[in-house]
């Protein structure tokens, strides 16, 4: 029988072109050599470790399918997704800082900006000079975002923002936060996005402290009062709940990658130490039990790898739908979540110790399955579409 290679045992890895696998192995490369030999650390303490924002910069992941004459790399949507799947690899908690640069706020200002506000904006948060957040949940609003009551009053040359958002991924560290808000006393037909800059006046962030998930990835609250928000910095080619939830759907499809990476490293860590672990003279992976935890493992990543190929092709030809998405990120994160945690399992009490890797996955994928939409939010997004019946409320 010809070797086999248990992290791809239906060859998804041909599928991929040549050029889609280098970026994917150069990120791969610096997760391995550069980002894990500083997560635990990091993990523990509660922090990002800001150094290697520049890096990341250097390697091409901010905005990577956005065009060249705005800093950016303009890779294909996979080579974009098996970017996503490299980063989680190394932490849910990097993905996610990637994911909300490169989905939620440079894809807002390249899709919705005006040309001076690409201009001013990518090129800086392309290369990692600036970083930026995106404000859409609200502390009394989170599934229901149409609900916000963050609202930008019309006053000469521009806004006044006053409200809050809350669980604001990088809303501490960011230079600019793309926030959305409803002008007036509107309905969701008047919901704009407002480019608020860190040091304007009346803007300030709390960071949530003491967060068992997404340990190294910095989460916080954000507060408006009266803030002056000139009419440049308001994203002027969208309205409505479609503009931030078109975001959404980027940040989305990357999570459907991101969870492939996730789920990889806790089933290639539990099939090592199943090998190398012995009891009762022999080597756990040898036991039927453990075998059969390890087969639903690689079943359920060969899935995974599948639905993210499937839907890269689809997104390269504009077809993926935000139904597709929707499916994509709720199945794979779903799968990542119970291969993550079957791999703190077969490590016994190891598993519990930060030095195993597999629990911090495991504690990361609980964000990672209520972020972008929760796993029942997901479920209700399909059952709409199979049955034409909405049952949101
Ligand atoms: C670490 C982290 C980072 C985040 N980063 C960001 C960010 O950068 N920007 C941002 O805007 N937001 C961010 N979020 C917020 C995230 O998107 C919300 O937490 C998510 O949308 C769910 O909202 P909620 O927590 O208010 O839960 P709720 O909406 O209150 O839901 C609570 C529970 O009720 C269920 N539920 C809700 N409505 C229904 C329904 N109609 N039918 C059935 N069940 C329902 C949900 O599935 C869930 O289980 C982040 C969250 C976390 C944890």
């Amino acid at each position: 029988m010809a070797a086999i290679n248990p992290s791809d045992l239906y060859l998804v890895d041909e599928l991929f072109s040549e050029e889609e696998r280098s970026v994917r192995d150069a990120v791969l490369k610096w997760v391995r050599a550069r980002f894990l030999p500083l997560i635990e650390e990091h993990y523990e303490a509660g922090t990002f470790p800001l150094e290697v924002v520049p890096e990341l910069g250097e390697l091409g992941v901010f905005g990577a399918t956005l065009p060249e004459e705005y800093g950016c790399a303009a890779v294909s949507a996979t080579a974009y997704g098996l970017i996503n799947q490299a980063l989680e690899y190394g932490d849910s908690g990097l993905r996610s800082f990637v994911s909300v640069q490169s989905g939620l706020v440079m894809y807002p200002i390249f899709r919705y900006g005006s040309e001076e506000q690409r201009r001013r904006w990518l090129p800086l948060l392309a290369s990692g000079e600036r970083v930026g957040c995106f404000g859409l949940t609200e502390p009394n609003h989170g599934s229901n975002p149409g609900g916000m009551e963050t609202r930008a009053r019309p006053v000469d040359g521009g806004y006044l923002l006053n409200g809050a958002k809350a669980w604001i991924t990088n809303g501490c560290l960011a230079d600019v936060a793309v926030v959305w808000a409803k002008v007036g006393d509107g309905d969701g037909k008047s919901i704009r996005g407002f480019l608020v800059e860190k040091g304007m006046t009346g803007f300030a962030t709390a960071e949530y402290r003491k967060k068992l998930s997404l340990r190294a990835s910095v989460t916080s609250e954000l507060f408006f009062k009266d803030v002056f928000v000139p009419t440049e910095n308001v994203l002027p080619g969208v309205e409505g709940l479609r503009g931030p939830l078109s975001c959404l759907n980027q940040a989305r499809y990357g999570i459907a990658w991101g969870a492939v990476g996730a789920a990889q490293f806790c089933y290639e860590a539990a099939l090592r130490y199943g090998r190398e672990r012995t009891q009762f003279d022999r080597p756990i992976a040898g036991f039927q039990l453990q075998q059969l935890k390890l087969s639903e493992m690689a079943t359920a990543l060969t899935r995974m790898q599948l639905i993210a190929w499937r839907l890269g092709q689809l997104k390269g030809e504009d077809r993926a739908t935000p139904v597709m998405i929707s499916l994509a990120k709720r199945d794979n994160v779903f799968q990542a979540r119970r291969i993550a945690r079957t791999a703190r399992e077969i490590h016994g009490a190891m598993g519990i110790m930060l030095e195993s890797q597999v629990m911090r996955h495991a504690n990361n994928l609980e964000s990672v399955y209520t972020y972008e939409g929760t796993h029942d939010v997901h479920h209700l997004i399909l059952g709409e579409a199979i049955t034409g019946l909405p049952a949101y409320s």
